[in-house]
């Protein structure tokens, strides 16, 4: 369902951290929403928290939904009609809304202390009653109000929740949600020190921005009435909402630190390719039909639909995001795996600055050779690494497979096979194996097996005519002779 108005929705962080799995998420699916309504996706920076902000904070937020592959229509660094995007900029508009809701008395002083407060919740929880604010203040003489206020009393502003009206939410992904006023506490609008609170400057801002949709986690429900009041406190008219549903750990329980990286930033410093977790973050609660699992940002724009946003949490299984990842990579042209893969090869030492030619396309040679076999970018310095180095040190399976007079034999027997071949290396070392084990009458495993330890120093490995590629004539010939003359 969408509303008449044009489609204007909001991801609206807090810059006090990185950016989670579940914002990312979030993002994205407004993100898809806009796209698909041919609306406009706006960001909007929730730094009301002076305390707390950073612009690390910011800037790690922007990065990681950049390299997502997200853009947004309006916000920071790009602007917009509807500005500032950042609330700490917005507290002139703030002021106006208070001053009218305070004059229409749809706000109001409460100076209890939080010594009474605390109080009256030990009397309700003793009690077994719902702890609620008591509206003990509600009555309060305007004059009486302003004057106490006026002697320096501290005071917090609390919204005057009207009775008897029913909040029927027709929530796109949950369906219908009601709330009855009674169950809305006259909750704070605007601390003891004048800042307003998270649901006061968010509607004020939805307001104004003209939000159409609101979509946000599951966790923002319980807000929900409370906003919607408000909305309807200042005559605007109310967005439709929708809330995403959690996102669990293995365990079933909410998604934590303890049961995995959640910073988006973490990924992208391991070198999981931004399409791989682009895709997995759809999935969390998303589905383009019954059986596509991998897909990208064309087909989820053109296929994203709000009714197809589960209820249920969505749980993450950090084994489809490798699936995915592996998915991804084997898919990717070797030149670009090649240079995706460049800043791990280089923190590993492995590539020292920028690769001159030559070096460049040994790296698309070993990005095709090692495409298969990584689920990160930052896998290949590791399984890579017997490829840079002079000479191998076999590991004790490959020693294994060295040991014996024949093995040493078939090797040294290679050797000189392949020292006369020429290309180097043969076209197709498969028949040249094959041909090389009939004629010393024993099966290809006795020849390939020693050949791959002596050519990588392990049992396992890419394709060895790709080895011999990659090492080249000089090495790789070093490299057998030294496994046949190992005792
Ligand atoms: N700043 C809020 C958050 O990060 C935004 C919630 C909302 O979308 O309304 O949770």
């Amino acid at each position: 369902m969408t509303s008449d108005r044009p489609v204007r929705v909001r991801f609206a962080p807090s810059p006090t951290g990185r950016l989670h799995i579940g914002g990312a998420r979030t993002a994205l699916f407004n993100w898809a929403f806009a796209r698909r309504h041919g609306g406009r996706f706006l960001l909007r920076v929730e730094d009301t928290d002076t305390e707390r902000n950073t612009d690390e904070s910011l800037h790690s937020i922007l990065n990681s939904l950049r390299w997502l592959g997200l853009d947004w229509d309006e916000g920071p660094e790009v602007g917009g009609e509807f500005g500032p995007y950042f609330q700490s900029q917005r507290k002139s508009l703030y002021q106006q809304a208070i001053d009218r809701l305070l004059a229409e008395g749809k706000l109001y002083r409460c100076f209890a202390t939080p010594e009474e407060l605390q109080e009256l919740r030990e009397r309700q929880m003793a009690a077994k009653e719902d702890l609620r604010y008591d509206r003990r203040f509600r009555d309060l003489d305007p004059g009486e109000a302003e004057r106490r206020a006026a002697a320096g009393e501290p005071f917090v502003l609390r919204f005057a929740v009207p009775d008897g009206e029913e909040i029927v939410i027709p929530d796109l992904i949950r369906g219908e949600v009601r709330f009855r006023s009674e169950e809305v506490e006259d909750w704070v609008a605007v601390r003891a020190n004048g800042m307003p609170t998270y649901n006061f400057v968010c509607v004020v801002d939805d307001a104004a921005m003209e939000i159409s949709h609101v979509l946000r986690g599951e966790e923002h429900l319980i807000n929900t009435p409370k906003q919607v009041l408000l909305f309807r406190a200042l005559g605007m008219e109310e967005p439709l909402f929708g809330h995403v549903p959690l996102i669990l750990g293995a365990d079933g329980k909410k998604l934590s630190k303890r049961t995995g990286d959640t910073a988006l930033e973490d990924y992208r410093s391991k070198g999981y390719p931004p399409e791989a977790l682009f895709n997995f973050l759809c999935l969390l609660g998303f589905s383009i039909d019954d059986k596509t699992d991998v897909f990208g940002p064309e087909e989820l724009v053109s296929a994203f639909d709000l009714k197809r946003v589960n209820k249920a949490g969505a749980v993450f299984d950090l084994d489809k995001l490798h699936w995915l990842c592996g998915d991804y990579i084997r898919r990717t042209e070797a030149a670009e795996l090649a240079s995706r893969c460049l800043p791990w090869l280089q923190q590993a030492g492995l590539v020292e600055g920028e690769p001159a030619a030559e070096l460049q396309s040994w790296l698309v040679d070993l990005a095709a050779a090692m495409r298969e076999r990584l689920q990160s970018y930052q896998e290949l310095p590791e399984k890579a690494a017997f490829l840079f180095q002079d000479g191998v040190e076999p590991d004790s399976k490959a020693a294994k497979a060295l040991a014996g007079e024949e093995a040493r034999r078939l090797v040294e027997g290679m050797r000189q096979k392949l020292e006369t071949l020429e290309p180097f290396p043969p076209e197709n070392f498969a028949a040249v194996a094959k041909a090389f084990a009939e004629e010393h009458e024993v099966g290809m495993g006795k020849v390939m097996k020693p050949t791959r330890a002596a050519l990588t120093g392990s049992l396992g490995g890419p394709d060895l005519g790709q080895v011999l590629k990659l090492l080249g004539r000089e090495q790789a010939l070093k490299r057998l002779r030294q496994a046949a003359a190992r005792t």
